[in-house]
């Protein structure tokens, strides 16, 4: 199919029938008027006053237990930049979907008028009784940090910015299956991080959890590597400042690297840079559309290496949604009001573990594949794994017990399990 056909195609999906991707759907019975005496005045009035009583009961009588915001300034939409809150619409409604097809979790998704950190944060707080969890999107930094810092601290409900922590963990997983395989350790990788953004800062601090060294990272932003002396930079980016010395450019940092992150822009790593690199090198080129290297170039490059890209049309693809979805859900089940590190590791080690698995024939055959086997080529499980939803948010929930933020306990995991399935 030629591209002005995708796209036209892409159109007629969201416009045809019913403008957009989703809708409102009640889950009680409305066929007679006593129905709806039940649902609505006087009978709503029960519910209401038991809630007044004991506001914990907003879990017991309203969907708040299962409902998620998917909210957005659109400031940094895809890889499209700074389209507004309107532009960014279809793509919290998709996030909405994918919620509800893969975790069974309610979306209302939420586009705001608010630039500043101050009117973004006031919103949200605000936002608090309706939800069971807050997924921040699309949201450019530096903002999106202050936003997330600041909403974790100030909410009672589960707060995650999905484009730092969703990449970071899915990466991270990624890279724990990608040392194994290439016979690195994690406390000895020399890694080359391009891009100090948002997704860059946040997979960087997950790596170092997982065990790579502070020492052994360089990181580089537009202008280059970041070093102490820059003048040009916040905190955020200066914990990751090198005092490593006789690296000017890319090409320099590349000799002899055991990794390469790309979180920065399209086709600006080299064959060159990756020959250059250690035996074995791992290269995650995560920049969309275009990768920071083309896949097939790379693998021409280097026979040995291993490399993960944003792109479903090849192996390995870094997907937020083998995440989000499963760590909410597990988040949501045991009514956590937080999502920290404990439960984002236990997510990462859970995706991992999967991925070392044989694979069920069911995801063979989605994906048309006949072998799915650990491997260079299979670093991380599938979208369509069924394993996932069981595996990651069990995991996720017993994180959030084990570390004190769940308000709800669940004793029987074979009954959980279970249900999670179906
Ligand atoms: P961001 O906050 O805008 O950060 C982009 C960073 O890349 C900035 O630090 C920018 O430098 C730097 N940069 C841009 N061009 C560069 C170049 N030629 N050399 C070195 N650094 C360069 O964006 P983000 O949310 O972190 O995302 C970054 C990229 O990763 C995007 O392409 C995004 O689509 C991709 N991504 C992929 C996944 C995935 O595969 N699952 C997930 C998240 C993000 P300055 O700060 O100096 O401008
Ligand atoms: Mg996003």
């Amino acid at each position: 199919m030629d591209k002005s056909n995708r796209k036209q195609d892409a159109l007629n999906y969201h416009s045809k029938g019913r403008p957009g991707k989703i809708q409102v759907i009640p889950t009680k019975p409305t066929n007679s008027q006593r129905d709806l005496t039940m649902a609505y005045s006087p009978g709503v009035a029960e519910p209401c006053l038991r809630i007044a009583e004991n506001v914990d009961d907003v879990y017991k009588y309203t969907a708040k237990g299962n409902l998620v915001a998917v909210i957005s300034n659109g400031t940094a939409v895809l890889g499209l930049g700074n389209i507004g809150p309107e532009a960014s619409k279809p793509v919290m409604e998709g996030k909405g979907l994918l919620f509800k097809i893969y975790a069974d979790i309610d979306v209302f998704d939420l586009e705001l008028n608010a630039k500043s950190v101050d009117e973004f944060v006031t919103i949200v707080k605000a936002l608090e009784p309706t939800f069971g969890g807050i997924n921040l999107e699309d949201i450019s930094a530096p903002t999106c940090f202050e936003i997330e810092r600041r909403l974790k601290a100030e909410m009672k409900i589960p707060v995650m910015h999905d484009d730092q922590h969703g990449t970071a963990i899915i990466s991270g997983a990624a890279l724990l299956n990608a040392c194994e395989i290439q016979g690195k350790k994690l406390d000895k990788i020399k890694m080359v991080i391009n891009g100090a953004g948002a997704a860059a800062v946040s997979c960087s601090k997950i790596y170092l959890s997982l065990g790579v060294k502070k020492e052994n990272l360089v990181m580089f932003d537009i202008n280059g590597l970041i070093t102490p002396n820059r003048t040009d930079l916040d905190e955020m980016r200066l914990q990751f400042a090198t005092e490593r010395k006789g690296i000017d450019t890319l090409a320099d940092a590349m000799k002899d690297a055991d990794v390469f992150i790309g979180l920065s822009a399209g086709n600006v790593v080299t064959p060159d840079m990756l020959r250059a690199m250690a035996k074995n090198p791992i290269v995650f080129a995560m920049a969309n559309p275009e990768p920071e290297i083309a896949y097939d170039l790379a693998i021409t490059s280097r026979k040995d290496i291993i490399i993960a890209t944003g792109r479903s049309d090849f192996p390995n693809q870094v997907n937020n949604v083998l995440g989000f979805p499963y760590i909410f859900r597990g988040a949501l089940d045991v009514r956590a009001s937080a999502i920290n590190e404990e439960m984002k590791l236990a997510a990462v080690y859970a995706i991992a573990g999967i991925a070392k698995k044989p694979v069920p024939e069911a995801v063979n055959l989605a994906y048309n594949a006949k072998n799915l086997k650990f491997g260079r080529e299979y670093i991380i499980p599938k979208p369509m794994d069924q394993r996932l939803i069981t595996e990651v948010s069990s995991a996720v929930a017993k994180a959030a017990i084990a570390s004190g933020v769940a308000r709800k306990v669940i004793t029987d995991w074979d009954a959980y399990t279970e249900e999670l399935r179906s």
